[in-house]
């Protein structure tokens, strides 16, 4: 079978946050089994289409549409999208004094399980569930028993997002700087985890700034954003050319 069935279509979308625009006009095609990655200059507009992908409620949209699995989710709220499949891993993920990770992740992967109308996993059998993948992720497993990314190094912040989306087996894993401050082992970890999660049946959003990532990961797809919008899609070779000369052509 091709593997041409559209995950994502997001059409004309323009999007502002208190009568600034900030998305102008954006369309965007995704199909199962891709990776696509998203590169642009701060104050882009990347986090900001990865949030209104996930249904973050701070912004308007203006027109347009998004589409997953062919169903219209533009005015879904993000409990439903991530129920969909759809899962954001935050540029900044938050942290939350007083909930124990282990307790976070077992409540995101049961709700999922809920919804889904298959069994939830009691504690136990969750902790050895997470205890597989935290392996993977290579991260040490007292993290599991602190609070919520609370005093969580750039780094184990970012190997947190991946072993959440390593459990939920979304569809849609949208990655914003995952590889933002992580030191160069880390950065080989994660790319090798997200090797390892993606197959011909989900697919991958990578926002980012860097050429290693692209360069371990391989995606099918480069787009160039500036100014809320895609200016030039590409393979590979777009993000060397970044590398070398800069986003001065995509302007
Ligand atoms: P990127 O992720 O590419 O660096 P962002 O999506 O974070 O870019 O931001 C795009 C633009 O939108 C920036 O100019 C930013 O200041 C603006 N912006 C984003 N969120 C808000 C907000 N909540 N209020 C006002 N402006 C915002
Ligand atoms: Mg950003």
């Amino acid at each position: 079978m091709q593997q041409n069935e559209r995950i994502l279509q997001i059409k004309e979308l323009s999007i502002s946050v208190n009568d600034k625009t900030i998305i102008e006009n954006l369309n965007l095609n995704i199909n199962k089994g891709e990776i696509h990655a998203i590169m642009g200059k701060n104050g882009s507009g990347k986090s900001t289409l990865a949030k209104v992908i996930s249904g973050h409620p701070l912004y308007t949209i203006e027109q347009g549409k998004i589409l997953f699995k062919n169903e219209d989710i533009t005015y879904e709220d993000p409990d439903k999208r991530a129920h969909l499949g759809i899962f954001l891993g935050f540029q900044y993920p938050v942290e939350v004094p007083g909930v124990s990770n282990i307790d976070f992740l077992r409540a995101a992967y049961n709700s999922k399980k809920r919804n889904i109308k298959e069994d939830e996993l009691d504690p136990l059998s969750f902790f050895e569930l997470v205890n597989k993948e935290i392996k993977k992720v290579n991260i040490d497993n007292t993290f599991l028993n602190r609070s919520l990314n609370e005093g969580f190094s750039g780094g184990e912040k970012k190997k947190n997002e991946i072993l959440q989306m390593s459990l939920l087996q979304s569809q849609l894993c949208i990655l914003d700087e995952i590889d933002s401050g992580l030191d160069v082992d880390a950065l080989k970890d994660i790319s090798d985890n997200i090797k390892r999660f993606h197959n011909k049946e989900n697919s991958i959003i990578l926002i980012t700034h860097y050429q290693k990532l692209i360069d371990y990961i391989q995606p099918s797809y480069v787009h160039v954003m500036h100014k809320g919008n895609i200016k030039a899609s590409g393979n590979t070779n777009l993000a060397l050319q970044i590398d070398k000369y800069g986003y001065e052509n995509f302007m």
